[in-house]
């Protein structure tokens, strides 16, 4: 449970080999993120020129492979509920 909004929250999984390695915990619905360099509740972190961080601790491109603006579309902010 997100302690600013109360939604849901999330995080990314990744099998490593010898485990999982967990992400911060992050929530799709304010952006606050359990990690404070990737809380994105006052707006999405840039990372360089061509990337943002989102509150998951990813580190994304701005313009993804199909050409969708990720700043644009919102879509950083929503990745959890939409993947
Ligand atoms: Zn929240």
């Amino acid at each position: 449970m997100c302690p600013y909004c109360g939604e849901e929250c999330g995080r990314d999984e990744a099998d490593i080999g010898i485990g999982i390695m967990y992400g911060p915990w992050g929530c799709g619905h304010c952006g606050w993120s359990e990690s404070p360099e990737y809380d994105s509740r006052d707006g999405i972190k840039r990372d360089g020129d061509d990337r943002v961080l989102d509150q998951y601790g990813g580190s994304c491109y701005v313009t993804r492979p199909d050409g969708i603006e990720i700043i644009a579309g919102g879509n950083v902010r929503n990745r959890g509920v939409v993947k």
